[in-house]
């Protein structure tokens, strides 16, 4: 008997394997050094965590509103337009889903179609290297992923150029992560503004169902001097701008499982009815509960997001230090996110010292993890440039971080 070839086809998350297998290790003994998972070693801020235990105590325990609660609705609509600027959203435009990859996944299903028998399929244009999990999402929509190579030198940031050159007739959507995972770079404002100016130029020639698909999970997590802009902020293309985000990174709230989908006009107030209907034949709604924990952290945690912003800043200087000084390791410096991602390949095409080659990321990460129990991400699910690189989180702290980076140094001294 056989699964189903979407199933069947499809990729594990390569995070999320690295991670458990991380866990696995540590449960046996094994003394790991986890740089794997993209989630903030704190906890869920206490204020957070009082509402969700008194909401289940007042019985919010019951089946929700199924894009979500008024109260959380309203409250997210009030943030997307007085705090990021996006005009037109109300909380009709604001759907409440199971994390990001669940926003995501409801957002590719209701942008593309699986593509008739002889039809061209519709392209998701990607800038790589890229989260592991967006062209898996976008693919079992039935997109075509078109990718945009970017480099460690240019930031992995694409250009409006680049932009330009990409879009076809065929494109339906542009997914854009800034602050991004796994490259923890971000656009400056500027930058954003002439990417808009493209997009709002191919939706009046090229391709008028263009959507930008804006994931900006790590708003909250910036740190150095670019301030973050949302990109549904640019009137010429908000109404085509559909925006991610949740309180997993921002609120160390990974096991809540909160994200939302905001549009803004008449097609996000359309798109959000159409999310509702998948929602509703598929999780139905999120727990109460977990919205009344995501208010009380948007709402009166801001002292331990500064707290946490703060220890981001401070590890990712300890981190990019660390592994700038490594020899054969080139990396760009964080400013947003926790993550760095460096390119190793300098080091691939030698040996460990009991003879095994170092031919790829995956190699290096298995015989880092082998051999000094430090374990990374290797780059290849990322895309692009990414099969040059490994991922390694700073949301652990710095003495983590420290001997971590002495354990990959001594790896890539020992490789001959
Ligand atoms: N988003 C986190 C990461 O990139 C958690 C795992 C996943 O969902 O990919 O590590």
């Amino acid at each position: 008997m056989e699964l189903s070839r979407r199933v069947a086809g499809l990729k594990p998350s390569s995070t999320v394997a690295v991670m458990n297998r991380a866990a696995a290790l540590k449960a046996q003994g094994v003394p790991v050094l986890s740089f794997a998972a993209g989630e903030p070693d704190f906890f869920t801020p206490d204020k957070a965590k009082i509402a969700g235990v008194k909401a289940i105590l007042h019985n919010n325990t019951k089946y929700q509103p199924t894009a979500g609660d008024t109260e959380t609705r309203e409250l997210l609509a009030r943030i997307m337009t007085e705090r990021n600027g996006v005009p037109g959203v109300t909380k009709d435009h604001v759907l409440v889903t199971a994390g990001v990859k669940m926003a995501l996944y409801l957002t590719m299903q209701a942008l593309f179609d699986v593509p008739a028998p002889g039809q061209e399929a519709q392209e998701l244009l990607l800038p790589t290297p890229a989260w592991v999990s967006f062209a898996p999402i976008g693919e079992l929509a039935g997109a075509k992923v078109v990718q945009m190579p970017t480099t460690t030198a240019s930031g992995f940031k694409i250009t409006p150029a680049q932009l330009a050159a990409a879009i076809t007739p065929l494109t339906r959507a542009l997914l854009l992560n800034s602050p991004s995972n796994p490259c923890s770079t971000m656009y400056t404002p500027d930058e954003l503004a002439a990417l808009a100016e493209v997009i709002a130029a191919a939706a009046k020639t090229t391709a008028p169902g263009l959507v930008v698909v804006a994931d900006e999970l790590y708003q909250h997590i910036v740190f150095g001097d670019v301030p973050f802009r949302s990109i549904g902020s640019f009137t010429s293309i908000a109404e085509r701008t559909i925006t991610i985000n949740g309180s997993g990174k921002s609120f160390a709230m990974t096991g809540w499982r909160i994200g939302w989908v905001s549009g803004s006009g008449a097609f996000g107030k359309r798109f959000i009815e159409g999310l509702t209907k998948l929602q509703g034949q598929t999780i139905t709604a999120v727990p109460g509960f977990t919205m009344a924990a995501t208010r009380a952290a948007l709402t009166e945690c801001d002292e331990d997001l500064d707290r946490m912003k703060h220890a981001f800043k401070r590890r990712a200087v300890v981190m990019y230090d660390a592994l700038a000084a490594i020899p054969g390791v080139k990396l760009a410096r964080p400013v947003g996110a926790f993550y760095v991602f460096p390119d190793v390949s300098a080091h691939f095409g030698k040996s460990t010292p009991g003879g095994v080659k170092i031919d790829s990321a995956a190699a290096f990460a298995e015989q880092l993890l082998g051999l000094h129990h430090v374990a990374v991400v290797p780059g290849e699910d990322f895309l692009g440039e990414g099969y040059k690189h490994i991922r390694l989180s700073f949301a652990c702290d710095e003495a983590l971080i420290l001997e971590g980076a002495k354990r990959l140094a001594a790896f890539i001294a020992s490789l001959k």
